[in-house]
């Protein structure tokens, strides 16, 4: 893996575990793309079944469910840390199997954190204690993953960003997700431009960090400092 961005290192206690696990998988991730691309594939992965969201249990996971190992659609860094509720689990493989249909190109994103397998205090983190948040790192240049390291505006990979973060919003399973109001501003921009999403449906999964009662609203990213690096991801439960 070689990783061309520019820009300083985050955390070297989770890149350097990841250049090691993962330095050698990607001459296997292109086999596979060349595999992928001989497959005919359905214009969409078949939609999640609608279920309901687990209930919140502070401290614990509902359901411990462990990140099946799946490298053609992503790549774990500590399998240990990779545990949540079956309901975050299945959202994040059936948005990884969309991402992989709409870029086929692109590399496997590599899963940070998710939580420990009963849950509770997780080093590094406020969250990750219920199985119900994960961390994604961020796309660059043409659908290089950028391993955990800050992505800056100019680098940042919009097209597969925008193409992960929707496969997540279309899972109708996620709470909200955090990234990097500079991040954010360029999504917006290329969104805008492209013609992908009106200005209404922008505000809709952008809504500003100043919109009353933002932390009501679900399926929306919120912009939050020191999310360069990754996207974190938050599923729902439900209180009652
Ligand atoms: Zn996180």
């Amino acid at each position: 893996m070689t990783v061309r961005l520019g820009s300083r290192i985050g955390n070297m206690d989770i890149i350097t575990p990841l250049i090691l696990l993962f330095g050698a998988g990607y001459s296997n991730a292109s086999e596979l793309r060349m595999w992928l691309d001989e497959e005919p594939l359905a214009a969409q992965y078949p939609a999640l079944p609608e279920e309901t969201a687990p209930l919140c249990t502070p401290d614990q996971i509902a359901e411990p469910t462990q990140l099946p190992d799946l490298p053609q659609l992503y790549a774990r860094w500590d399998p240990a840390r990779s545990w949540g509720t079956a309901y975050t689990v299945e959202g994040i493989i059936a948005a990884a199997e969309q991402v992989r249909l709409d870029r086929p190109q692109a590399e496997p994103f590599i899963i940070g954190d998710l939580s420990w397998e009963h849950g509770g205090f997780l080093p590094g983190h406020r969250d990750h204690r219920e199985g119900l948040d994960a961390d994604i790192s961020l796309y660059f240049g043409d659908g290089e993953q950028a391993a955990f390291q800050d992505v800056p505006p100019s680098k940042l990979d919009v097209r597969t960003t925008w193409t992960l973060i929707e496969a997540l919003l279309d899972t109708g399973r996620v709470d909200y997700i955090l990234l990097d109001p500079a991040l954010i501003q360029t999504l917006e921009r290329w969104l805008t431009s492209e013609g992908v999403l009106t200005a209404e449906e922008i505000t809709a999964v952008f809504p500003p960090a100043n919109t009353p009662r933002i932390w009501e609203l679900d399926s929306i990213v919120r912009p939050a400092a020191r999310h360069r690096n990754h996207l974190h991801v938050h599923f729902r439960c439900r209180r009652y």
